[in-house]
């Protein structure tokens, strides 16, 4: 070290403290890259690594331009990293020795603020998780809209993977003693950025951020957030709502798999949003109602009171056609308010920012009015009082220019008649101006030179122009050369020069003015944060209420009603993703449970709907419980508290464990968790283990879920001896789905049906998909096989674990069986001794082949 150059040596002072991040070392008008960081990001951003004297040795150097660093630190981000940004804060002329340099602000995937490193539709949250053996704190904060809640999970890692997996968080901070193993599973699956802190005290002067929280280990779980957010972003963030406590209990839970195997806002193919709930939901107009809708279906509601207000509403909304019709084109004038509020806090607001504001502000009295006009308690309080937003349109209808710049440091941002001084400053420019206008036909006149010029440039300022021909009939007293032309010279006059001075003084005058008089409205703007973000929030759920209206009307969505007893109703009811992603026809499938039936246990044909009908059941109650209408005729619910699934065969992100170990933990989160309140749906348990084990399992978990759990179950399965149940277990009802055979073929009907399926046809499906026929002959052959060996019922009864492939080593083989065929089909009673003899020839022969 001792080696280095002074500058080298204040730069690896600075990168110990900031390991985890790039440095971006602010040199002039670069920001350099030395070292690892250097090879790494030359990398990373493909661009052209350098080398740098450093004193004792050369080392690796790479640099960004500093006016387009911005698309760099984006790169960087997306990609998980984090930029530590340093910055030279002396000015290089009053150094003494090495200009001072800070890191003046970390940027990391949960910190982001820039508008075009963020999605728009979409939360952008920081969280943390603050364990004390198995109680969890996890905070959220989005600095973007400066929203912060905090839950407490009771429970293992898996509860609370369980609660992040939906959501958009970026970046989790943890502590030093967070389990390694835990941060690999955050980093690697979940695909977030983890970073640490180890502070987690609330100073004073923010104290009121968890004023409402009353215990100590919730404020030192958002502590941690609070601290990490103010030593990477070193300011005070105004726009920091008050932290909201989450009671979890008060929401319905979809654990881990639940939210991934009924694919609501991503895809398990790609996680996009194509194929999902959300995309079928959204029909919000503005970015905050699309992150609204998100949090909604992240956490669906338990109080029937809560939710029967939101199908009021919803109800409301569909019987008022054309108010509607105007509200959603009135919310288009409303632009991201929560994230202008953020951005006024943090002081990169522009003036075009400020627009936006006005103009959603401008739009409230139309959309109140509206509300008021359709006239009913439920929604015409969705927006308070506007007259509270009209002092801010009023102030920036006063002074946001229209057409104002984009820079708020070059002018062209305030408006005429805002400011006195500004309008003097400005009269005596374009006094100036028009003097010179004037000067130039003046001049004309007096020398009578028609091709003479009054022109300005940024070195020589405001000049008069004589092309080559005309310079005898300058006057060369008055005029002083200041510039010569190939063809032209170019004058100054000393008037012309007054006139100049004022101009430009004025202009720098008012430039510097409009500057302060933007802080000045940006800092009252400041103050009116709160109200902007409580405004934001109520215009967010009027957005989301208004797109559930319409995706109920568009997709002939109903009314759901709730009971306490237990009663589940749903008439042809519809898979509300499928049906609009299907070419035919949906068919829809009434679902009945009533008191005295928990379980449904479904067979049926594969690929006939036993998955989509499960699934169709889980998305609805999400629908019904987040305050949407349900495709169904006629619809009575419980309310579900939580929502288990084990559907499909699922790669194991969270413990690298086989399917089948995913598949037992999965039924084992169920049964241990599940109420008699909630849905359970299991489809072909134990379908990935031995044939027996497997059947021995299932009925065994569905014992135990209709004599212990008693949550209303659909359960699927192709064992088919399982429907013997029906017969033992009181509230367990067969169904099947409906398939119709002609000529050998299977037609799927869709239908679910009363009573036990007969047959399996998964010989069929594989027929479908074209197998060899080899293949299906021989399994055709087989299962008829299976289905005749008394060894096999026999084995069933007692319930032994024989594996599949232990009991296929006593059936014929392929050639085996031939042979017997050949023996069985001899027709001894019509052979003659020498037939006999020749058979016995062929036989041996075919023996020995
Ligand atoms: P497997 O036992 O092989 O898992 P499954 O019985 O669970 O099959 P699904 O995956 O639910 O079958 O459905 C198979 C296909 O049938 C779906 O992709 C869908 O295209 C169609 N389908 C399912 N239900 C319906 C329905 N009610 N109306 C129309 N088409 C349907």
């Amino acid at each position: 070290m001792s080696n280095y150059t002074p500058m080298i040596k204040q730069y690896i002072n600075i990168k110990n403290e900031n390991q985890d991040a790039f440095l971006f070392f602010r040199l002039g008008d670069f920001y350099e890259l030395f070292f690892d960081d250097a090879l790494k990001a030359a990398k990373e951003l493909e661009i052209t690594l350098t080398q740098r004297d450093a004193g004792k040795e050369k080392i690796p150097m790479c640099g960004v331009p500093h006016h387009s660093a911005e698309v760099y630190i984006r790169n960087l981000i997306t990609k998980g990293y984090k930029v530590a940004i340093c910055e030279q804060v002396e000015d290089p002329k009053d150094a003494k020795g090495v200009v001072k340099r800070e890191v003046v602000q970390v940027i990391s995937p949960g910190t982001v603020m820039e508008g075009n490193m963020l999605e728009e539709k979409e939360n952008n949250y920081l969280a943390s998780i603050y364990s004390k053996n198995d109680i969890h704190i996890v905070s959220y904060t989005d600095l973007s809209t400066g929203e912060s809640s905090v839950s407490r999970i009771i429970g293992d890692f898996k509860q609370v993977l369980s609660e992040i997996v939906n959501r958009p968080v970026k970046e989790i901070v943890v502590t030093s003693d967070f389990p390694e193993s835990n941060r690999e599973l955050l980093e690697l699956h979940m695909r977030v950025t983890v970073s640490y802190c180890e502070e987690t005290e609330i100073p004073d002067e923010v104290a009121y951020l968890v004023a409402s929280l009353d215990e100590e280990d919730l404020i030192k779980g958002f502590g941690l957030l609070f601290q990490y957010i103010s030593q990477t972003q070193k300011r005070y963030i105004a726009h920091l709502q008050p932290v909201q406590y989450v009671e979890i209990e008060n929401y319905m839970k979809l654990d881990f798999y639940s939210k991934r195997n009924l694919e609501i806002m991503e895809s398990i193919r790609d996680q996009s949003k194509q194929g999902t709930l959300l995309h079928v939901l959204d029909q919000t107009v503005t970015a905050m109602g699309g992150r609204k809708l998100k949090k909604w279906l992240d956490r669906p509601l338990l109080n029937k009171k809560h939710i029967e207000v939101r199908h009021q509403q919803v109800s409301t909304f569909i019987s008022s056609f054309m108010e509607r019709e105007s509200l959603r084109t009135s919310l288009q004038n409303v632009y991201d308010l929560e994230r202008l509020a953020g951005r006024i806090s943090y002081g990169n607001v522009n003036a075009r920012d400020l627009l936006q504001l006005k103009r959603s502000l401008g739009a409230l009295p139309e959309i109140q009015s509206l509300l008021k006009q359709i006239n009913t308690e439920e929604v015409s309080k969705l927006i308070e009082e506007v007259n509270d937003y009209k002092p801010i349109f009023t102030l920036l209808e006063k002074s946001i220019h229209e057409d104002a710049a984009v820079s708020i440091t070059e002018g062209d941002i305030i408006k005429d008649g805002y400011n006195e001084q500004l309008d003097a400053y400005r009269e005596a420019s374009r006094n100036g101006k028009a003097w010179i206008a004037n000067l130039e036909r003046e001049e004309r006149e007096h020398t009578g030179i028609r091709s003479l010029k009054v022109g300005f440039n940024k070195v020589f300022g405001y000049y008069i122009e004589i092309t080559k021909a005309n310079i005898p009939h300058v006057d060369q007293e008055r005029y002083e050369r200041k510039q010569t032309l190939s063809n032209a010279e170019r004058y100054i006059t000393p008037e012309l020069k007054e006139k100049e001075s004022l101009i430009l003084e004025a202009k720098e005058k008012s430039v510097a003015l409009e500057y302060d008089l933007f802080v000045e409205i940006r800092s009252q703007l400041k103050e009116a944060i709160p109200k902007l973000q409580r405004l934001a929030s109520q215009v967010s759920e009027l957005d989301v209420l208004l797109g559930f209206a319409q995706v109920s009307e568009q997709n002939n969505y109903i009314h759901p009603t709730y009971t306490k007893d237990h009663v589940l109703n749903l008439e042809q009811a519809r898979h509300p993703v499928v049906e609009q992603v299907m070419q035919e026809e949906f068919v829809p499938n009434t679902i009945k449970m009533d008191e005295g039936t928990q379980i449904q246990l479904i067979t049926g044909p594969n690929m006939a709907g036993k998955s989509t009908y499960m699934r169709q059941l889980g998305l609805i109650a999400v629908m019904a419980q987040v305050g949407c209408f349900i495709p169904a005729d006629v619809a009575t619910l419980p309310i579900f508290d939580q929502i288990f699934t084990r559907i499909g065969a699922a790669d194991d992100l969270v413990s690298g464990q086989s399917t089948f170990m995913v598949e037992m933990l999965e039924a084992e989160n169920a049964v241990t968790h599940a109420t008699e309140n909630s849905l359970v749906l299991f489809d072909e348990i134990g379908r990935g283990t031995s044939t027996y084990d497997g059947m021995a399992l299932a009925q065994s978990i569905v014992e135990y879920l209709h004599d212990e759990v008693k949550a209303k179950t659909l359960f699927a399965t192709h064992y088919h001896e399982l429907t013997s149940l029906e017969d033992t277990l009181e509230t367990l009802q067969n169904v099947h789905v409906e398939v119709d055979e002609k000529d050998g073929e299977v037609v799927f009907l869709h239908h679910i049906k009363p009573g036990k399926a007969n047959k399996s046809y998964g010989i069929h499906v594989a027929k479908l998909a074209n197998l060899p026929d080899e293949i299906i002959h021989r399994a055709n052959y087989l299962l008829e096989t299976f289905e005749s060996s008394t060894e096999y019922k026999d084995e069933l009864a007692k319930e032994q674990q024989l594996t599949l492939f232990e009991e296929s080593e006593s059936l014929p083989s392929n050639r085996e069986q031939e042979l017997i065929n050949y023996v069985k089909d001899l027709n001894i009673m019509n052979m003659t001794p020498m037939d006999a003899m020749n058979a016995l020839f062929e036989l041996q022969k075919k023996v020995e082949k």
